[in-house]
């Protein structure tokens, strides 16, 4: 299959925005920009699309997907808000949305169970990418996607990334620029607990859980008893082929003789402890300024596919500091250490 790139005109988003709907209209897939990363989109409505999201990413049928609403008084198409969450619920979506925040809430019967796994629960979003949500709001139905790369890769914060995750296996991809955010959503599944409304924290993101203890408690679910889980979020996810190695502190890290090794660095700086640790064969700088996290967040995944791409033998991450963003950044290192070295978890 011939991939086409549609390119987008930040002036006016129409001409993308019809090209995405007249490919999700066919019941066909497209990749679309979106804020955090670039995803897979398909009707949410329409099964047999939402099965080639599936078999396009090689991925397995329990990992749900995301939804996205063109607006928001859609939400209630997909999730069937309970009484007691409805006042939190609303709070967040007027704070967030459009945003990298994902809810998770009991769905409705219009949901497709291929879409959640069949869980009772639906993840859904509206994006703040003008082509992202206005697809949704043309097609007049909720889009699903997740992010547009080969289950366990790296996620593809550029339609050139798209492009060499799924050339050949899509028709199109909508181009519009690098994402903004660069880290996949923020998901909350929003519920009770001990008869209060709870956020628990499935997975971090741009939004943080500091933004978020204003509205409600948040909480790391426990993996057993009723809490919420986030199926598909494994060790191993974000992984480059190329080892990536983490440490505690510079000292731990041993180069083996006759390995070339890349540094993915934060600030560049000696005082770090890595910078001057090592003949570097290449190094990456993730916050060139000021070592500002949000800087890291847009830059992680370009950095580690281009890193991966260098030919070294192994990657070695310096850590950032897990306040705020630097929570997701984190999460993303350790799952991407976890599972890299392979052709992906
Ligand atoms: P992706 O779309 O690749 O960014 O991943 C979506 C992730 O959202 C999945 O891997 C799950 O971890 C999570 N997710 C989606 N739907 C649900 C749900 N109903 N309940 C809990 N987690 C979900
Ligand atoms: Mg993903």
């Amino acid at each position: 299959m011939e991939t086409l790139v549609e390119i987008a005109d930040f002036e006016d988003w129409r001409t993308a925005v019809d090209a995405a709907v007249k490919v999700l209209r066919a019941g066909e897939v497209v990749a679309l920009p979106t804020e955090t990363v670039y995803g897979l989109a398909a009707d949410a409505f329409n099964e047999e699309a939402v099965a080639k999201i599936f078999e396009v990413k090689e991925r397995p049928s329990f990992d749900p997907l995301i939804v996205h609403l063109g607006q928001k008084r859609d939400l209630k198409k997909v999730a069937a808000v309970p009484e007691e969450l409805a006042d939190l619920v609303k709070k967040l979506i007027s704070e967030f949305w459009p945003g990298p925040l994902t809810l998770v809430l009991p769905k409705t019967d219009a949901v497709p169970d291929i879409v959640t796994s069949g869980l009772p629960t639906v993840a859904v979003r509206m994006s703040k990418h003008e082509v992202m949500r206005g697809a949704a709001k043309e097609l007049g139905n909720p889009i699903a996607a997740p992010s547009a790369n080969i289950f366990g890769r790296i996620s593809p914060t550029s339609a050139s990334a798209v492009m060499s995750e799924l050339g050949g296996r899509i028709p199109l991809i909508v181009d519009g620029g690098a994402c903004a955010d660069g880290l996949e959503s923020t998901i909350v599944a929003v519920g009770m607990d001990g008869g209060k409304p709870v956020l628990w924290m499935l997975r971090p993101g741009p939004v943080t859980r500091e933004d978020l203890r204003k509205f409600a408690r948040v909480a790391k679910p426990k993996s057993s008893g009723d809490q919420p889980e986030a199926p598909g979020r494994m060790e191993g996810h974000y992984a480059p082929r190329t080892p990536l190695l983490l440490f505690d502190k510079p000292e731990d890290f041993v180069p083996e003789e006759g390995k070339s090794y890349a540094l993915l660095s934060l600030r560049g700086e000696e005082k770090d402890g890595y910078v001057g640790k090592h003949e570097w064969a290449v190094t990456e700088v993730m916050s060139p300024g000021s070592g500002k996290v949000s800087e890291v967040g847009v830059r992680l995944f370009h950095l580690l596919r281009k890193l991966d791409e260098s030919g070294v033998d192994a990657i070695v991450a310096e850590p950032v500091g897990k306040a705020r963003l630097g929570a997701a950044v984190m999460d993303r290192l350790q799952k991407a250490a976890a599972g890299s070295g392979s052709a992906g978890g």
